[in-house]
């Protein structure tokens, strides 16, 4: 799609802007920067992050007032495009945890004035780290199940009960919760949204490794954890309308098929073709991959495409509807099936761990394949999501989640 002349201009003054604040040591560098040893990017990224947080392009299409920078979905488009020509990454969404996201844009909808004011700039800056505690033993796709108590004490709410799959909940500052603040209501009538402080004596948190090696995740215990009423997002015991706002908010963040169009997808072209060899007339040596190498190729572009598409028709004013659900499985397809097909075609090499015989590629790619696992698990699992598309976007019967 190409610019009008507006985006033209916007473009030239991004790029212009990039060019005298971006700090070039930071080029092609990825996220979890946060544990990088030599002094200067540590430094460069700090000065990035402030950077990005003053111009307000951690949140670009936030208010300016609550940290954002005004812009439309278009303009924060470009900013993004422009950032990806010069290898630059924005620190900030990951920074902030679920705050940009998920907990900022709900906030934005659901939250009073003061909610705003308190909670929306330090994420849009980068700041504070939100984690969100939905998940319990006996309550995942069935999270209406949940049994974490909330319990009115004057101007507070008492938390007691387990959540557990809390990705960041050890690093984080702020965690939004859900809660059951009425036992005798129906299932999903009696659950409020908390927002609480992670530094105080009534939360424990315990990582859990992941198969992938790293323990982003925690289980996460309140024992008389405190949230100030304040801070309830959304009406008391309207916490359901809340978190399926914001499920849908991650949906949506998750709907770009990782690695899967374009550049990325024509690099895995080449890396084929360097590990299996070619035929005389330069196609892949295998058939069999080739043909399942096309094929993927094919849906990572009908995916881009189909965004592109949405986003053409929606004239870049970005709705988050129940169609979400189906470009969630289909980023989640795209993006396993990448990462099966680039171990696959390492062959050996696409089967270490550790070890010098093993370029740090082939072991991101051993370490990007289980990791990628978890997609289809997080935000609702696949067959989750395909009952959403069966209920709310094709009208079809209720079956399976009653209550
Ligand atoms: C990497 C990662 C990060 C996560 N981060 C967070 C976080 O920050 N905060 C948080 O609260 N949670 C988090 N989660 C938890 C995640 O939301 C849950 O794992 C997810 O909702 C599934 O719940 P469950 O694990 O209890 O599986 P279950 O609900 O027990 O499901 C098990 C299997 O049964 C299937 N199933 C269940 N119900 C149905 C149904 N009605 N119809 C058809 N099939 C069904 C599922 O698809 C799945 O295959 C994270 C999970 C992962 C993997």
């Amino acid at each position: 799609m190409s610019d009008t002349n507006q985006q033209q201009d916007f473009r030239a003054s991004v790029r212009e802007w990039l060019a005298e604040n971006f700090p070039p040591v930071l080029a092609g560098m990825a996220m979890g920067m946060e544990g990088e040893t030599r002094s200067s990017p540590v430094k460069d990224l700090k000065l990035w992050r402030s950077r990005l947080a003053e111009q307000g392009w951690g949140a670009p299409t936030w208010p300016v007032e609550y940290g954002g920078a005004g812009l439309s979905h278009p303009q924060a488009r470009i900013i993004a495009d422009e950032m990806a020509q010069i290898g630059a990454t924005n620190p900030i969404p990951m920074l902030a945890g679920m705050g940009v996201t998920m907990v900022g844009p709900t906030i934005l909808e659901y939250g009073t004035d003061d909610q705003k004011q308190r909670h929306l700039p330090g994420i849009a800056s980068g700041e504070v780290r939100w984690c969100l505690g939905l998940s319990e033993p006996n309550a995942g796709s069935d999270l209406a199940s949940l049994t974490t108590k909330a319990e009115a004490d004057g101007d507070n709410f008492v938390l007691n009960g387990q959540k557990v799959w809390t990705s960041g909940a050890d690093i984080s500052q702020w965690c939004g919760a859900l809660v059951r603040t009425d036992s005798n209501a129906g299932k999903r009538d009696g659950i409020s949204f908390v927002m609480l402080p992670m530094d105080q004596p009534g939360v424990e948190t315990r990582p859990i490794k992941l198969i992938a090696g790293a323990s982003p995740f925690c289980e996460t215990y309140f024992n008389n954890a405190i949230a100030e009423k304040n801070d309830l997002l959304g009406e008391l015991n309207d916490g359901w309308s809340v978190i399926k706002r914001l499920l849908q908010h991650e949906r949506q963040s998750q709907t770009s098929a990782r690695g899967g169009g374009g550049e990325k997808a024509a690099g895995l072209s080449d890396l084929a073709k360097t590990y299996v060899g070619t035929l005389e007339d330069g196609t892949l040596a295998d058939a069999d991959l080739r043909f399942r190498l096309a094929s993927h190729l094919m849906d990572a572009q009908a995916h881009s495409l189909t965004i592109g598409r949405i986003t053409a028709e929606a004239k870049g004013k970005v709705e988050v509807t129940a169609a979400a659900s189906i470009l969630k499985n289909s980023a989640t397809r795209v993006a396993q099936i990448k990462a099966e097909l680039t171990v696959e075609l390492m062959g050996h090499q696409g089967l270490g761990w550790e070890g010098e015989t093993f370029s740090n590629h082939e072991l991101g790619a051993v370490r990007e394949w289980l990791g990628g696992k978890a997609i289809s698990i997080y935000g609702g699992s696949f067959e989750v999501q395909n009952n959403i598309i069966s209920k709310n976007i094709l009208g079809l019967p209720e079956t399976t989640q009653k209550g």
